[in-house]
């Protein structure tokens, strides 16, 4: 496994839809498997693969004891409403406050290539919104309730149940 570099908002990739995925092959399993490891050094909630300079629709987000990582991940529910603050690992130290469904069910393929859905509620849900978001070149900047709410964070101020780092 390897530490990939996360880009930063500049980075036009992250403004580009991702392409989708046409096998789960060894190659995508190793993409995997080092997106995971970027997030949890980064520390981070999720990651998608243009974040890490590869177009293709593959997303990885870990809350609590859950890991979970998806290739040409589709939101087939969201319902309900939660607004709360959210931050990027593209764009580190800002914080903004975002309105998302509350629960969702996600479907996609696993690292075997097996269609999988899976259901979310509160941060989870949160991070696979986010995290589609990103593969469809779009940033939590783009969906702020207002402009105002984006500030700028230290690290250590951030208290749980936050998505910081996405
Ligand atoms: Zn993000």
């Amino acid at each position: 496994m390897a530490l990939l570099p996360i880009l930063t908002q500049e980075a036009p990739i992250l403004r580009q839809k991702a392409k989708r995925v046409t096998r789960v092959d060894d190659s995508i399993r190793k993409l995997i498997d080092d997106m995971v490891e970027t997030m949890v050094a980064a520390p981070g909630v999720g990651l998608a693969a243009n974040q890490v300079g590869v177009a293709l629709r593959v997303i990885v987000v870990k809350t609590d004891a859950n890991l979970y990582s998806l290739v040409n991940p589709e939101m087939v529910k969201a319902t309900g409403e939660q607004v709360g603050l959210e931050g990027c690992l593209s764009i580190p130290g800002y914080v903004g406050e975002v309105k998302r469904a509350q629960r969702v069910v996600v479907r996609g393929l696993n690292r075997h290539g097996k269609t999988v859905r899976i259901k979310g509620d509160d941060l989870l849900a949160r991070a696979f919104q986010h995290e589609i978001d990103h593969i469809n070149g779009v940033l939590f900047i783009d969906r702020l309730t207002s402009l105002d709410t984006l500030r700028k964070v230290e690290p250590e101020s951030v208290t749980e149940g936050e998505l910081v780092g996405a």
